[in-house]
Order: structure tokens, then sequence, then C-alpha cells
């Protein structure tokens, strides 16, 4: 799907195997800027490299075309076929230093985040070559560039990327989706991040990894926004949990699930490790002692 001159999104379904016969069916963005050279931002999961180079052929290009591949991070639905890419395209990796790890020690990953199905999700683990830093600006060739931004919260180093000639911002999934799946490691870094993006000026298409692009400033502003307010709801329900004594993480996480009426496969490690992150922070039951960005 082309969203500007340069840029087109490609929607890439998967499935996480969560048991025997059991699997989540999930989708995720990547986006492909379309310049004298291919830059690829996300690289979906293991296999997504088939999806890639056939919409590339689709378009008339040449998979060796690939110069780089930006990593918003590390996670396995963004990284996983990025070793297939490498080795057909020997292009360039870059993502923020903080993910290096993850990249680049993908069984440090899943002994640290045993994500269920990692091994089917991620194809292996790449040199990251070129490690980008926040306000950077990206030449990706033929006047196309982009700057980069630190939106850390739902991992370390998270990154989104600013598109201005394109009015075009990449957010990968610094903002939480209401309803779906939230995930996040450091709660304050989330909506701070979510504080900066909405400080962006001049933007009229949000590309993230969850959901379909959004056009038009007032859309992209209530998204953002909704973003905020729903991160505020799972903290006040986790606060509400543990005062109602629920100490056990995954009685809390059980508990937030069905309070908030989220789908009950939201009852997993990865959400309740969410919600530690909002333990972590209990004393800020005002929210508005996170709304001051730098
Ligand atoms: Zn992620």
């Amino acid at each position: 799907m082309q969203i500007t001159e340069h840029l087109h999104a490609l929607k890439i379904p998967f499935q996480i195997p969560i048991s025997p016969g059991k699997v989540i069916d999930r989708e995720v963005y990547s986006y492909i800027v379309f310049g004298n050279k291919i830059t690829l931002i996300d690289s979906a999961v293991a296999g997504a490299e088939t999806i890639i180079f056939d919409y590339l052929r689709q378009n008339g290009r040449d998979p060796q075309e690939i110069a780089m591949v930006i990593l918003t991070h590390s996670h396995p639905d963004h990284i996983g076929s990025v070793k297939a890419i490498k080795e057909a395209t020997n292009c360039q990796i870059a993502a923020c230093s903080t993910e290096k790890d993850w990249i680049e020690d993908t069984e440090l990953q899943f002994a640290e985040r045993p994500v269920p199905g990692f091994r089917t999700l991620v194809g292996g683990p790449v040199t990251v070559d070129r490690l980008l830093v926040d306000k950077e600006t990206v030449s990706l060739g033929q006047g196309i560039d982009c700057q980069v931004m630190y939106t850390p919260g739902h991992s370390r180093g998270s990154l989104s990327l600013v598109f201005n000639h394109e009015q075009t911002i990449i957010t990968g999934d610094a903002l939480p989706l209401p309803n779906d799946l939230p995930i996040y490691e450091d709660l304050v870094a989330s909506i701070e991040s979510i504080r900066r993006l909405q400080k962006t000026k001049n933007i009229k298409s949000l590309l993230s990894s969850w959901e379909d692009p959004l056009h038009g400033s007032a859309l992209i502003a209530q998204r953002m926004n909704d973003s905020i307010l729903y991160l505020r709801k799972i903290h006040e329900t986790v606060v509400q949990g543990q005062s109602q004594g629920l100490e056990d993480l995954m009685d809390l996480c059980r508990y937030v699930v069905m309070a908030m009426g989220l789908p009950p496969l939201a009852v997993n490690h990865l959400v309740a490790r969410s919600f530690a992150a909002n333990l972590a922070v209990r004393e800020h039951k005002n929210l508005t002692d996170w709304q001051s960005v730098d």
C-alpha cells in the first residue's frame, strides 16, 4: 500500500504458537522507503522476507536494492526475517544501541524475555552495523531522509522515525493500542515518549506496527491521547488490584484483564511483566506527575 510518494506500508500476518495446536493470529506492519535504493523499516517475522521481496518485485524493484533495514526495536515481530534479508542482500542493519544485544544475541533475548514461539518467529541474530542516536538525520538516498526520535518505554531502545518531507511518522510499537495487549517495560518512559510524539509538528500520516495507517492531524492527535488514557486506565486498575491484596503477579494480571474487558489471552507472562512496570511506579498515582517532558 502506497502511503506517500516514497513510503509504502506492508501488512504481514503471522501466528504465535502458544501451546500445541493453539495459535494467536496477529499482524504487523513493515514499511518500505523507495528511493534510488530501498530501505526497510522492520522486517516482521521469520519467513516474511518472501512477502517483502515479492512486494518489491511487484513494484518493479529488485530485492538486491535493499541497502538498509532500520529496526525500531528488537522484538520478534520486528527482527524475525532480518537475518534472511541480510544474507540475501548484504544490507546494512541499523538500530538503537540499547537494542543491539537482543538483535545480535537472540538466545539472550529469549532467555531474558521468553516470548511464546520465539524460535518460530525469529530467524536468527544479525550484527548491527549502524547505531542510531536521538535526533540524528539518516539519509536514505535521492534526497529522502528521516530523523531518529528516541521513544523508549515499550522496550529500552524503541525508536520512531520522522519523515519531515513526507509529513509522516513511523512509531513502531511506541503507541499502545487501546484494548490490545499492553506491552511495555517502563511506564513513565512510555508516557514521556508519547508526549514527545505529540510535539511533532506537521504530521499527516501516522504509521505504527500494530494498526492500519492513520491519516489526518485530528485523528493522529486523538490516537496519541487515547494511548495515554489507556495507559492511565491500566495503571489505575493495577493499583486498585494490588490494593485489594493481589500480590501474585499472574493473579493481578487476571484481575486487570477481566476488569478492563481485555481478551482472555492477555492473561500471560508478557502482559504481567508490563503490570510489574506499573507496580514499580505505583506511588505515581497522580498521572500529572508524568506530564513533564524534556
Ligand atoms: Zn514490540
